[in-house]
């Protein structure tokens, strides 16, 4: 690992294959990023540009019949162990994930046991983990827990999860990602289905977590603007690959790579004037048949020749990494 101080976690040419019966589609290329201790990264890129798989590979839990074909995956733990998250065990996989990092899935508030209060789920998943745990003192924990991500725990204990309302239930997720005092939590799309004001709140909520316990959070979303108020560091995904990356203020205050312009410009401004927008022209290359030069030109307006032939590298500027030729005299990574 290169930066286990600043760094959580890190990813090293990390690539992720799915093996189809015709072929193999490889979801995530080369991924070399450290995701930065203590603070919010949101890895932001359209519908199928890889992020719930990358993010899965930290947790062991690629969708089938998916895999990590190559590189390495690497956790710096507080106590100062390095942890190769690739070569972890089954049985040292289960007390990672949850105890060391936890993952609240897409449309995760349909996963709450329907059958269940809040309270018999939350004392089942402890004793998962910890089977002598003592019944009084895990409700007191979930109790605690409940109250911090503001919700009413006399009420919501006793509660089925179809008595509660969706963002009721996504709190309850957060809660739940919370339980073992994880250092690093993964959010994948965590508002999806959330109407826009439960949205922000839910937002709203991870960031004051965020600040007053230290976790690192991953944050995956498809909407720009959530990075815009909500991250601290970003990284762009298209099609399998890490497009650019770096501190949030870096990447969208002054925008470099054409794809990053892209989203940014397709954001609908505040005051409802369209006349701005622009919407990035076609759609997202089919990964079985990727372009041969660089994953985006047929879709970049700022394209060159040389762009249609090769295949930038990772570029390293001074504040971000790159993946474009424009700045490829930054050096290569
Ligand atoms: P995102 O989360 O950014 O929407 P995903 O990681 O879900 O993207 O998907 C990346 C690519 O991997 C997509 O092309 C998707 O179709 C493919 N994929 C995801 N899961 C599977 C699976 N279980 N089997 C085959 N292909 C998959
Ligand atoms: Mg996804």
């Amino acid at each position: 690992m290169r930066d286990p101080i600043n760094d959580i976690l890190e990813f090293q040419g990390v690539c992720i294959d799915y093996p189809l019966r015709e072929y193999t589609l490889r979801a995530v290329s080369d991924a070399t990023i450290g995701i930065k201790r203590g603070k919010i990264t949101a890895l932001v890129g359209e519908s199928g540009s890889g992020k719930t798989t990358l993010a899965s590979s930290v947790m062991h839990c690629i969708s089938s019949p998916g895999r990590v074909a190559e590189g390495k995956i690497y956790f710096s733990d507080r106590s100062g162990e390095i942890i190769d998250v690739t070569a972890l065990s089954e049985k040292q996989t289960r007390s990672f994930v949850w105890e060391k990092a936890s993952m609240v899935f897409q449309a995760a508030q349909s996963a709450l046991n329907p059958i269940m209060t809040v309270e018999q789920s939350f004392i089942e998943t402890y004793k998962e983990h910890f089977p002598k745990a003592d019944k009084k003192e895990i409700v007191e924990k979930t109790r605690k827990l409940l109250g911090y991500v503001r919700l009413d725990e006399d009420r919501c204990l006793k509660a089925y999860p179809h008595e509660l309302s969706g963002g009721m239930k996504q709190r309850i997720m957060i809660a739940f990602s919370l339980l073992f005092d994880p250092q690093l939590i993964i959010f994948d799309e965590p508002t999806t289905a959330l109407d826009v004001i439960t949205q922000d709140y839910i937002f709203r909520l991870l960031k004051k977590i965020n600040r007053e316990t230290g976790i690192s959070m991953l944050l995956l979303t498809h909407d720009i603007s959530v990075v815009a108020k909500f991250a601290d560091y970003v990284c762009v995904m298209y099609s399998g690959l890490v497009m650019e990356y770096g501190d949030k203020y870096a990447i969208l205050g002054e925008k470099k790579h054409p794809y990053t312009c892209g989203l940014v410009g397709a954001i609908p401004s505040l005051n409802g004037d369209l006349s701005g927008m622009r919407p990035i022209e076609g759609s997202p290359p089919d990964l079985n048949n990727l372009p041969e030069g660089c994953v985006f030109s047929p879709r970049c307006d700022r394209c060159e020749k040389r762009c249609f032939e090769k295949r930038p590298g990772l570029y390293a500027l001074e504040d971000r990494q790159i993946r474009c030729f424009k700045y490829e005299e930054g050096g290569r990574l």
